[in-house]
C-alpha cells in the first residue's frame, strides 16, 4: 500500500470524520461518502474529496473504510439491499481491494460480510476502535483487528496513519468480539463506581477522599481515576460539567446490547453485563441518552449535577 494508493472512506461522522482527516494528512488520497451535509462540508475542507455516492467514492479504491453507526449499515453498504438495483459495494470492488470496517458491529456481521468479500477474492478486517472522538482527532486511536494476518499487513500503513495501537485478535469478528468484551467491562466498572462512591457519600464521606483513596486501592480504575462520575472529582471529567462530551450513554448501551446478543450466540454467561445493558437503557428513558455514560450513576443515587 503506497501513499500514492486511494482510498475510498464511507461514514464521516464523529469518528470517520477526523479519522479521513488523519488519513490526508498522512499523504494518502482519500475519496469519501456520508449522506449528511454537514459531514461532507467538515471533510471537504480537511482535504478529503467528496463523491456522489459511495460506489463512486470506492470506484478504482485500493482500500476501502467504513465508519458507519451499527450492522445493519454496514451490511446493507457491503451487501446491499433487496434486489438487483441495490447491489453492495463489494460486487462493485476491484480484485485485489482491501475492506477495513472500522464501525463497531455484532461479531456475527462482521463475519457475514468477511464471508461474502472472501467468496469474491476480496481480502477484509474487522478493525473496530477504541479512544473515542478525541483519539480520532489526534490520531492515537487503538484498533482491535479480526481477519487474516496478511490483510492486516496490508493495512498497517493506514491504520497507522489514524492511530497508536494496533491488536490482532484473530480470524474475522475477532476484533469485534474484543472490542465488546472491552466495553462490557467498562460499562460495568463505571456503573459499579457510581454505585459505591453513592454508597460512601450515603454515609457522609467526601466523594473526593473516596476516590483519591480508592484511585491507589485495589478498586482503582479508568472510571476512579480518568471518567469519575461524580460530580466535583475531577475538574475535566464530563461529570464535571453536566455529563456533556466524552463518550455517549447511547454508544455504551449499544455496544452491551451487542455483547449480550453474542452471549446469547454463543451461550456465555454476562449476569453483570445483562445488568449494566438494564441500567443504561434506564439512563437512557431518564433522558441522559445523549450524556456521558458516567451519568448512569444517576440511576443509583442523585449526586449534585456538576
Ligand atoms: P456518527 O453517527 O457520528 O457517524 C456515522 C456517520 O455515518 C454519519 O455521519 C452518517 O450520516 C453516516 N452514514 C450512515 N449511513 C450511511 C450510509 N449508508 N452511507 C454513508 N454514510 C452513512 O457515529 P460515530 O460516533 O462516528 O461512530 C461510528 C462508529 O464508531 C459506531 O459504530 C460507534 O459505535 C463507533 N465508535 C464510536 C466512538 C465515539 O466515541 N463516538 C468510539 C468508538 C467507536
Amino acid at each position: 500500500m503506497s501513499n500514492n494508493s486511494h482510498i475510498a472512506f464511507i461514514g464521516l461522522g464523529h469518528m470517520g470524520g477526523p479519522m479521513a482527516a488523519n488519513l490526508v494528512r498522512g499523504g494518502f488520497a482519500v475519496s469519501a461518502f456520508d449522506l449528511s451535509e454537514a459531514a461532507l462540508g467538515k471533510a471537504r475542507e480537511a482535504g478529503v474529496t467528496i463523491a456522489p455516492s459511495a460506489a463512486a467514492a470506492a470506484e478504482g479504491a485500493a482500500v476501502v473504510i467504513s465508519m458507519l453507526p451499527a450492522s445493519r449499515h454496514v451490511e446493507r453498504l457491503y451487501l446491499g439491499g433487496e434486489g438487483e438495483a441495490d447491489e453492495g459495494l463489494l460486487a462493485r470492488l476491484a480484485t485485489g481491494a482491501l475492506v477495513i470496517d472500522c464501525s463497531t458491529i455484532a461479531p456475527a456481521a462482521a463475519q457475514r460480510v468477511a464471508r461474502a468479500a472472501a467468496a469474491r477474492g476480496l481480502a477484509m478486517i474487522d478493525a473496530p476502535v477504541s479512544g473515542g472522538t478525541a483519539g480520532a482527532a489526534a490520531g492515537t486511536l487503538t484498533f482491535i483487528v479480526g481477519g487474516a494476518a496478511e490483510a492486516l499487513e496490508r493495512a498497517r500503513p493506514v491504520l497507522q496513519a489514524m492511530g497508536k495501537n494496533i491488536f490482532h485478535m484473530g480470524e474475522a469478528g475477532a476484533g469485534q468480539v474484543a472490542k465488546l468484551c472491552n466495553n462490557m467491562a467498562l460499562g460495568v466498572i463505571m456503573a459499579v463506581t457510581g454505585e459505591a462512591l453513592a454508597l460512601g457519600v450515603a454515609h457522609g464521606l467526601d466523594a473526593q477522599a473516596l476516590s483519591q483513596m480508592m484511585a491507589v486501592s485495589t478498586g482503582r480504575s479508568w472510571a476512579t481515576e480518568v471518567c469519575n462520575p461524580w460530580p466535583g472529582v475531577l475538574p475535566n471529567a464530563p461529570a464535571s460539567r453536566g455529563y456533556s462530551g466524552g463518550f455517549g450513554n447511547d454508544l455504551m448501551l449499544k455496544d452491551l446490547g451487542l455483547a449480550v446478543e453474542a452471549a446469547l450466540g454463543s451461550g456465555a454467561a454476562v449476569p453483570l453485563g445483562e445488568l449494566a445493558r438494564n441500567l443504561y437503557a434506564i439512563n437512557s428513558q431518564a433522558g441522559r441518552g445523549a450524556l456521558d455514560f458516567s451519568s448512569v450513576v444517576q440511576v443509583i443515587a442523585k449526586p449534585p449535577l456538576g
